[in-house]
């Protein structure tokens, strides 16, 4: 299955750290010929010389089409083309409702829902001409499946992706593009470990598998969908946990 990506062209946004560059070196490890796109230059230039592979870094901001379209057209200059694309950034601020402004929902929503859709749509024109273009997108299981104080702006933009997704779907099939995303549970990233050490020792415990989830974790898993074994999947989600939706109560867990 990881060959198959091999000599593929592939743009992975939010790929200067977290899981995005988890993705891009996994990708980039089966052969994947790699563009990662953050907002600073400089931390997608280091993430791509990291990886190593022939992977590069390109600047655009996900929340501006017009970003997305010089993004894509510099994955197509030095790649020939684009195949492969995993609409991945995102942001997770945390503000409970009561207190949560307009421009803070606005934030979430235009990077992680809108960001989406923009990085999809400036994709497009280049998949159509891949013999498989895939989509691949990082939802989550918060807001699709669960839900978190302080992220109801961030549960109902990753829950938004996915009902993008299934339409897209089918706008995209006559093209031979499949579409799929992946719903992380809690993986370890700078980003998460910015919330402290409790909260990633109070999830580690309430997940089966008793241990946060890896970069490379999702990146196999979007390994996969952008596969040419995968071709016949489309609309679909995988959730990549350790298990953490399924205890009904801490009883549960406690009883295993
Ligand atoms: P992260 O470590 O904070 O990395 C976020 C990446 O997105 C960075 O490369 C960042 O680079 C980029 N980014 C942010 N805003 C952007 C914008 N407007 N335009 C372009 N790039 C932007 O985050 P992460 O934890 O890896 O999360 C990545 C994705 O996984 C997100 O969609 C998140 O919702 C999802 N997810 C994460 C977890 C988890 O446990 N970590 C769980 C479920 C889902 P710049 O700042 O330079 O732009």
């Amino acid at each position: 299955m990881t060959h198959s990506v091999e000599g593929r062209s592939v743009l992975v946004t939010g790929g200067s750290k977290g899981i995005g560059k988890g993705i891009a070196r996994v990708f980039a490890n089966a052969g994947a010929r790699v563009v990662v796109v953050a907002r600073h230059l400089d931390q997608a230039a280091a993430a791509a010389k990291e990886i190593g592979k022939g992977c590069h870094g390109v600047a655009a901001d996900v929340t501006r089409l017009s970003d997305m379209e010089a993004a894509a057209k510099a994955a197509v200059d030095r790649n020939g083309g684009i195949d492969v694309v995993c609409a991945n950034a995102g942001i997770f601020p945390q503000a409970k409702l009561e207190e949560m402004t307009g421009e803070q929902w606005d934030e979430v929503l235009n990077t992680n829902l809108k960001g989406c859709f923009h990085t999809v749509r400036a994709c497009v024109p280049y998949l159509k001409t891949s013999d498989q273009g895939r989509v691949i997108l990082t939802s989550s299981i918060t807001g699709p499946v669960t839900g978190f104080p302080g992220w109801s702006h961030y549960g109902a933009s990753k829950a938004g992706q996915l009902g993008f997704m299934r339409t897209a779907c089918i706008e995209l099939a006559k093209h031979g593009i499949t579409i799929n995303a992946v719903m992380p549970g809690n993986i370890i990233t700078e980003g998460l470990a910015g919330l402290g050490e409790e909260y990633l020792k109070t999830m580690a415990a309430s997940i089966p598998l008793k241990r946060l989830g890896t970069v490379e974790d999702i990146g196999y898993a979007a390994l996969y969908f952008a596969s040419r074994e995968a071709g016949y999947v489309t609309g679909q989600t995988i959730i990549v946990d350790g298990g953490q939706i399924l205890p009904e109560s801490l009883e549960a867990l406690a009883q295993a």
